[in-house]
């Protein structure tokens, strides 16, 4: 397979507001992108509000040979409500996209927090016995949580062939997102890895001018977004990687940057960490993510998560795909910044003396 996949969680719009697909356009880039040889498609349950897996029914399946492109769809394990609604919503999914099956599939955002619905509903179950009826080939996980936790779900679930994780240069050590830590699970257990978030929601597309100097000083030939791509292209067990493209110019120098593609070379790597530092030593709460606050607060905030998410946000001018992160996945069922109640408690525990309900404020400001 070749490695660039099309993400469907930013597709083009006729309407913001409803979400609604602009079949047309969306058909012009599915064409190219076929056209060049490239065949993976990745959508989800919750995407655009359920127009994701409808377009694509729509754009690709109605108009291609099943065989000649890959689907991968997800299970969303945070909305349901009972063990009965995985089949009901595995059977809509289905329906909607106009396929008998998927080629992969997987349980979305598993994490600590709905680790035990997974459990409680049989969820790593109901995914194998769909693989043994057909109706998926390969079985996954997409996971945003920490390298032990994903350590501890390949190990307890051998049964899960490939993991989505998010990937980039710039949260390779960043001490929430630890995209080397997930990395080496992986591949310690030899699972192939879908590069998810590998321009970090097209942040690393529009970077500080700081940073974008650094590069630009560097090399002048390439893109910016072409170190990201060569990035990951660089690292091993890369089964595909991902990028959502909604503009025909975007694909284009996407496909282009897959076809010349060479490995990152010492210099390279060098030049990189000086842009990620760059960006990480301007960040405006500097918060280490040491999590000491986490067991003080009554409110069971994920302070440090926040906080990260924050300063992406603040530095990189990303709020859509950051926003939605924050809405969509990480306080849909869990506690929000503006559930802090000004108790102060965690404070004393900060050794970074940050006045964290105060700064709270302004996660609510711009997420809430
Ligand atoms: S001030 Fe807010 S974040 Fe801190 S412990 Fe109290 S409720 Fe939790
Ligand atoms: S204690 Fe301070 S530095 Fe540590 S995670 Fe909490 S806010 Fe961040």
């Amino acid at each position: 397979m070749k490695k660039l996949g099309f993400g469907l969680m930013r597709l083009p719009l006729i309407d913001e507001k409803s979400k609604e697909v602009n079949i047309e356009k969306f058909k012009e880039l599915v064409d190219y992108y076929m056209s060049k040889g490239y065949n993976y498609f990745d959508t989800a349950h919750t995407y655009l509000n359920g127009n994701s897996e409808k377009s694509i029914k729509e754009v690709l399946v109605s108009r291609y040979p099943r065989d000649s492109f890959y689907l991968a769809s997800k299970l969303p394990i945070f909305n349901l409500e009972k063990e009965e609604d995985m089949e009901k919503i595995f059977n809509e999914q289905l329906d909607r996209c106009g396929v008998k099956y998927f080629d992969y599939y997987m349980l979305h955002n598993l994490s600590t927090k709905h680790y035990q619905k997974c459990i409680n509903f049989n969820a790593f179950n109901f995914i194998e016995k769909m693989k043994n009826e057909g109706k998926i080939k390969h079985i996954g996980i997409s996971c945003h949580d920490s390298p032990d936790f994903l350590d501890e779900i390949l190990e307890q679930h051998p049964e899960i062939e490939f993991v989505q994780l998010q990937i980039n240069y710039l949260d390779w050590n960043d001490k929430i997102i630890q995209s080397k830590g997930i990395y080496e699970v992986s591949c310690k257990y030899n699972k192939p890895i879908i590069i998810m978030e590998g321009l970090k929601g097209g942040a690393l597309a529009n970077l500080p001018e700081k940073a974008k100097n650094i590069i630009q000083e560097y090399d002048r030939d390439n893109s910016i977004v072409s170190w990201s791509f060569r990035y990951n292209l660089s690292l091993n067990n890369i089964l595909v990687i991902l990028s959502g493209m909604n503009k025909m110019e975007d694909l284009i120098e996407n496909i282009n940057i897959f076809e010349s593609f060479s490995p990152l070379n010492k210099n390279d790597y060098s030049m990189l960490n000086k842009v990620s530092k760059s960006i990480t030593d301007d960040i405006e709460i500097k918060c280490t993510g040491c999590e000491y606050c986490i067991n003080h607060c009554s409110q069971l905030i994920d302070i440090p998560k926040f906080f990260n998410l924050y300063n992406s946000q603040k530095l990189l001018d990303q709020s859509h795909s950051i926003g939605m992160y924050y809405r969509n996945y990480i306080t849909k069922n869990n506690k929000k910044a503006s559930d802090c109640i000004k108790c102060g408690k965690c404070i004393d525990y900060c050794p970074q003396k940050i006045n964290i309900p105060k700064e709270l404020e302004k996660v609510v400001k711009v997420f809430e």
